[in-house]
């Protein structure tokens, strides 16, 4: 039984999908005018294991992920370097794929491009318009929020505090200070669309609305995004999507937490703003995962070197783990061996019933870590010691189910323990000194441990007996 704390009731709910056995997901994407940053890291790989844990668990998962090609920032962006905003955008949805697939994020079911679906979110203003509860000014389009009692509801705000706050930023257009663009005149020099209401582009909010019902339906189980987006872009999209269609628009709203550097906000005045990009030049991909996972996806996080150094050497311990599980198999399998010990076989699942209770738990990954790292004491003491086969091939599934959730050890490297390596790098200096004894008792060792050594004109080669 999964559950999962919804900002829009703001407690856990066991989660129950709309139907059996699937679940439509929806995360915000990156705004594609740079390079993405650490901070947004975080909701990427975050939401890229739930969906991982989901599918683990039997469900579908269509997952929804859209990239902003169209605002602000984008144009700014394109016009300083003097390419278009499609060139612009084109650019860094490449450079995207680069670096969330360096991190092992998965590649979404499908991803949307804003500046693809001007038909679906026209058609979304357009019903807003004849309901009454967006008009027209000049060629823009706001949506009224008085109009949709509701308003406030994902967020917890209600319209008077909210109004009370706004005022100070009147704008002559709108008939009141929350009301938001759906639709924005267009502007010289700027990209723009054929609309009803003239030539112009979008807001940036319609957008996910528009994109997220056009591949998930009018109604759909999971949006996420990080906690930044929960007001107004969030609450937005309820009052567009349920302002239009009368219905629920999402059961479940999950939001990620901050994600900071050396326990400061990352911004680029401080020079503490980290590209993934830069990031990688100095870690590995699967540190930065590591660090990620280490922590509940709704705390703040920190970003430091040391925490970095910590999560490296917490991946290190996990890859010498598997590599004594391969070691453990190789030897173990010319022996008559010894009989399996249900107790053991028994402590093993104990373990895997933690981690699937720390994953059910709201996704708390820092649980789950603690029973994955359970696992690798079981494996460097008690399975180390007695090893029948059937515990070892019951430890190496249990182990992988868990590093395949999470997205790490997906370095094959060679298959050869580090232990055998040693002995064969020992063994060519001892044939280099001449020491034939030497170098036979170094065979002998690496055959009792399952693996075989020949001796070729290029060297050495192991393998597998
Ligand atoms: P953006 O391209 O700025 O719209 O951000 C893409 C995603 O990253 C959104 O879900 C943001 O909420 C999230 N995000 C941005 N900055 C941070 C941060 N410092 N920590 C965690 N998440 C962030
Ligand atoms: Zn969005």
């Amino acid at each position: 039984m999964i559950q999962i704390y919804n900002s829009q009731s703001r407690q856990k709910e066991v989660f129950k999908p709309i139907t059996k056995g699937k679940v439509g997901m929806y995360c915000c994407g990156p705004t594609v005018y740079d390079y993405f940053h650490i901070g947004n890291a975080r909701p990427f790989i975050m939401f890229d294991v739930f969906r991982r844990y989901l599918e683990s668990q039997g469900y579908e998962v269509n997952y929804v992920q859209n990239f902003t090609d169209v605002d602000d920032k984008m144009i700014e962006r394109a016009r300083r370097e003097g390419i278009t905003v499609k060139e612009l955008g084109e650019r860094f949805i490449a450079e995207y794929f680069k670096d969330a697939g360096a991190l092992g994020v998965r590649p979404a079911t499908v991803h949307p491009k804003a500046t693809e679906h001007m038909p679906q979110m026209i058609r979304l203003i357009e019903g807003l318009v004849d309901a009454g509860i967006a008009y027209e000014k000049d060629g823009s389009v706001y949506f009224h929020t008085p109009a949709f009692p509701e308003y406030g509801k994902l967020s917890g705000q209600n319209l008077e505090d909210l109004d009370s706050g706004a005022r100070i930023s009147v704008d002559d257009e709108k008939k009141n200070p929350l009301d938001f663009a759906l639709w924005k005149a267009e502007k010289p020099n700027e990209p723009s669309w054929d609309s009803p209401w003239g030539r112009g582009r979008p807001g940036w909010h319609i957008e996910c609305s528009a994109m997220s019902m056009e591949y998930l339906g009018a109604h759909f189980d999971i949006h996420c995004g990080g906690q930044d987006l929960l007001f107004p872009h969030h609450e937005n999209e309820v009052a567009q999507s349920e302002g239009f269609t009368g219905h629920p628009f999402v059961n479940y709203w999950m939001h990620n937490g901050f994600l900071n550097i050396d326990n400061a906000k990352m911004s680029k005045s401080l020079g503490n703003f980290f590209t993934v990009r830069d990031i990688l030049k100095e870690y590995d991909p699967e540190d930065v995962r590591m660090l990620l996972l280490s922590a509940h996806y709704r705390s703040p996080l920190n970003f430091s070197r040391e925490m970095m150094m910590q999560a490296k050497a917490s991946l290190t311990r996990l890859y010498t783990a598997r590599e004594r599980l391969l070691g453990l198999e190789a030897t173990q399998k010319d022996k008559a061996g010894a009989k399996a010990d249900g107790q053991l076989i028994q402590e093993m699942e104990e373990i895997q019933a933690r981690f699937t209770a720390g994953m059910n738990n709201d996704f708390n990954t820092a649980e789950a870590m603690g029973a994955l790292f359970e696992l690798v004491y079981f494996i460097n003491t008690k399975l180390f010691e007695h090893s029948a086969m059937e515990e070892i091939q019951k430890a190496t599934e249990i182990f992988s189910g868990m590093t395949d959730i999470f997205g790490i050890l997906s370095k094959k490297t060679d298959e050869i323990p580090a232990q055998v390596q040693t002995l064969a790098s020992q063994r060519a200096q001892a044939r280099k000194d001449k020491n034939w004894a030497q170098s036979d008792a170094l065979r002998d060792q690496i055959a009792s441990l399952g693996y075989v050594v020949e001796d070729s004109p290029q060297g050495q080669k192991l393998r597998k007996r």
